[in-house]
């Protein structure tokens, strides 16, 4: 089971619609399963975006301070499949990986963010689990857009705290639209 804060949830999804139909990705890092830093990462397939995300040795590189910085264990790669389901390929598991995360944008605006344990040749489906995070932001489920959670009313934060038990007890969460967004690949986030 994986725990992850709805700003950086929102993070990548954000990400995940500002780069469709191309795929993009990153790294996750935390302690104890709760993902604790997202760093995107631009996607350096020059022929076919579409359809693979990697990453140079200089994304590893950038990784690997990312995370020793901020004091955060590696916990494994994201990435989107912009026309696909959230399951991992052939390709994906050729890495070798523990654990991979994939966000399948099939119907793109109610994305599936999975994560998968790889254990001896077979793939397990972990839980993912959004918690709350009111120093960020919140989404309007008027407008569907992200908003500061100071000016956000009891009404939307109630929401979001049921969204986030639907999670809890195993509902498919509706997810709110987002509209595709500017993304500024050298930003990231991080609680550490
Ligand atoms: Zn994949």
């Amino acid at each position: 089971m994986f725990i992850i804060t709805e700003r950086q949830y929102n993070i990548i999804m954000q990400q995940a619609q500002a780069c469709y139909p191309q795929e993009t990705g990153g790294i996750l890092g935390g302690r104890d399963n709760t993902i604790l830093g997202v760093l995107p990462i631009p996607n350096k397939h020059l022929y076919d975006r579409t359809e693979t995300f990697a990453l140079t040795p200089e994304d590893i590189e950038t990784a690997y301070h990312f995370l020793v910085k901020h004091n955060l264990e590696y916990l494994g790669v994201y990435h989107t499949h912009p026309r696909g389901t959230p399951y991992p390929s052939a390709q994906d598991l050729s890495h070798n990986q523990k654990y991979l995360f994939i966000i399948g944008l099939q119907d793109r605006y109610n994305p599936e963010f999975f994560a998968w344990r790889a254990e001896q040749g077979k793939i397990y489906s972990e839980n993912i689990k959004i918690m709350s995070d009111y120093g960020a932001t919140v989404i309007d489920i008027h407008t569907g857009q992200p908003k500061l959670s100071q000016s956000a009313s009891q009404q939307q934060l109630d929401r979001l705290a049921d969204m986030i038990d639907e999670i809890i007890t195993g509902h498919q969460p509706q997810y709110p639209k987002l509209d595709a967004t500017h993304w500024d690949s050298s930003s990231f986030s991080t609680f550490a």
